[in-house]
């Protein structure tokens, strides 16, 4: 196959990012994920519901290397504008999928400050699921609120802005093969 080799420094909009996580890391992390996915609900049928927008990519990527039955669903949650969390969260669009009974896996692009999954879980709970993981490919320790645990963690990250493989800049990057880290300037 003829592979195109990946620019180190892409620009959007006014700001610079440069390569942080190649495709080919990704890949294997994503397939490492699916992996220990698949070694605990083979046989339980899950239900996993993927965080949009960010992780369209990720959500696609690891449903289809987990080699086992479930099905997928999708909330819309944001709590984010720019390059800064607000704190706000709104379902935008809610879940369509009975979840009780069902064991569920929660699957995030990102955790940052983790405020989107922490308001999202206790409604998720609600609604009496057999059992509720969380899936994230990036995690930010040092702004994560701890408030819930990550329990298939990709990468841990530095509390630096982000972009590609799903995650936008104001709408911008989601499609990049790889994930971009914003060079600050002085
Ligand atoms: P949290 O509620 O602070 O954990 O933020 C979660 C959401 O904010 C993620 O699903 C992303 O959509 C967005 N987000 C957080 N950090 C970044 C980043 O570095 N780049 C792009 N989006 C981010």
């Amino acid at each position: 196959m003829n592979k195109t080799k990946e620019k180190q420094i892409v620009k959007a909009y006014d700001l610079s990012f440069e390569l942080y996580i190649s495709e080919e890391d990704i890949k294997t992390k994503v397939q490492e994920m699916a992996a220990k996915i698949t070694a605990k609900y083979k046989d339980l049928n899950p239900l996993i519901i993927a965080v949009l927008n960010g992780s369209f990519i990720f959500a696609a990527d690891l449903t289809r290397a987990c080699a086992m039955d479930c099905d997928i669903s999708f909330v819309k949650l944001a709590s984010y504008e720019g390059l800064k969390s607000t704190g706000d969260i709104s379902t935008l669009i809610g879940l369509e999928q009975d979840v009780k009974d069902r064991h569920i896996i929660v699957v995030e692009d990102i955790v940052d400050t983790g405020n989107t999954i922490a308001t999202f879980l206790p409604k998720l709970k609600e609604l009496h699921p057999a059992s509720v993981a969380v899936a994230s490919l990036l995690l930010k320790p040092e702004p994560f609120n701890n408030l819930f645990t990550v329990d298939y963690i990709g990468f841990e990250i530095p509390n630096k802005f982000v972009i590609g493989y799903g995650l936008d800049y104001n709408g911008r990057a989601r499609n990049l093969k790889g994930i971009y880290q914003l060079i600050e300037t002085v």
